[in-house]
């Protein structure tokens, strides 16, 4: 089932919450809307969902083609679960699955060894199938979230959607459950599009992340695109750790400090004030200057935790800080001490004009 929203528009009061936003889902898609918060990612999955409805004008929400625009909620047939999960207190795990279809008119209604064969199946796939007895409060956080996943799906819907699933969890148990819908997506191919702030959680699960700001998509595409080629500077500040070392743009040459980059991009003569974007890990670090846009820095801190060494470096020209990122054989061969100087040359960069409306810091990560 595919899902198409055309020309979303939606005010609260004077706010505009959406502006004019379209969007193509297609069909056994996993989607991630992904942006900070107050974006408008719940409000237009709400609008998806039936929950909430776009200004009227020429707003369209399409299921497999067909205008659901003033539909409501119940008639969609889309499943959702929440990031308050919201199971019932009172209802074990087996009835809190089954009650979807237990509400449903007598008619539509499936026989009880139907509903006992899709509790059961679903029991399966959330691997809780142990503990269909229980009650909710005898539940971790992320057995429960997969309860209420399992509890969106018992109803066989044509699109699940799900805002923020994982997101009152802790970081460990949300790594888990997200692997963990990949897969449960994988196996079963059911359109869905969920809601998150967090890009990791985005880059990770997403066949496509639709990345938004202030009531609009500003980039849709797969993981590495969005993140190898983010659109504008909010979409590369969004995605991942970044260092800015703001500059002068003339004639394809940024000058940072004491250093001349020569940079693939042109932002035309208009633009002289320009900040160099890039990420830690996109660095290239030596003992010795490489060439000439080899800028040099002092090492201020070293954290050897984990399996990627990060340093933080000033520059001796301006003094501004930055943060790189090497793995441990890399670092081996430099081995330097906290207060030596070191070489950095930037190995993947993007040029933005520098926003002086909202000013960034140097040092941005
Ligand atoms: P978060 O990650 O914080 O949930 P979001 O991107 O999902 O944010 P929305 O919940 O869609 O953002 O809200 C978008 C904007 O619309 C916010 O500024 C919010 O305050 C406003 N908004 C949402 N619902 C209402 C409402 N019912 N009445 C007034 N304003 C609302």
């Amino acid at each position: 089932m595919s899902v198409e929203v055309r020309n979303i528009t939606k005010t609260f009061g004077s706010f505009t919450a959406l502006n004019n936003v379209s969007l193509n889902v297609e069909s056994g898609e996993l989607i991630a809307l992904l942006g900070p918060s107050g974006s408008g990612k719940t409000t237009l999955l709400r609008i998806i969902a039936g929950l909430e409805f776009a200004d009227p004008g020429t707003a369209q929400v399409l299921f497999h083609g067909e205008d659901v625009t003033n539909l409501p909620a119940s008639q969609r047939r889309a499943g959702f679960a929440f990031q308050h999960y919201a199971l019932f207190r009172h209802l074990t795990v087996f009835e809190n699955i089954a009650f979807g279809l237990r509400v449903r008119p007598r008619a539509t209604r499936p026989s009880e060894e139907s509903i006992r064969e899709r509790v059961t199946e679903l029991l399966k796939l959330i691997q809780l199938d142990p503990l269909a007895n229980r009650f909710p409060s005898q539940l971790s956080g992320g057995q429960r979230q997969r309860v209420a996943l399992a509890r969106a799906l018992a109803v066989e819907p044509k699109v699940l959607l799900l805002d923020e699933p994982f997101g009152a969890l802790d970081a460990k148990v949300r790594k888990q459950l997200r692997r963990w819908l990949r897969k449960l997506h994988d196996d079963i191919h059911i359109t869905s599009i969920f809601v998150t702030h967090d890009q990791e959680e985005a880059l990770e699960v997403a066949d496509r992340v639709v990345v938004m700001n202030e009531g609009g998509i500003v980039q849709i595409g797969p993981p590495h695109e969005v993140y190898d080629r983010p659109a504008n500077a909010f979409v590369f500040n969004f995605l991942g750790n970044v260092n800015l070392f703001q500059g002068r743009m003339d004639d394809g040459l940024m000058k940072i400090g004491d250093t001349e980059l020569h940079v693939a991009e042109n932002l035309g003569t208009s633009v002289s004030d320009a900040t160099v974007y890039f990420r830690p890990h996109d660095v290239k670090v030596s003992t010795e200057p490489v060439g000439q846009e080899s800028i040099a820095a002092l090492i201020r801190h070293i954290n050897l935790a984990g399996p990627v060494v990060r340093i933080d470096l000033e520059r001796a020209d301006t003094g501004s800080r930055f943060e790189v990122e090497l793995n441990r054989e890399q670092w081996q061969g430099i081995d330097r001490r906290v207060g030596d100087r070191v070489f950095v040359d930037l190995q993947r960069v993007r040029v933005f004009p520098t926003d002086h409306k909202t000013p960034l810091e140097d040092f941005s990560i």
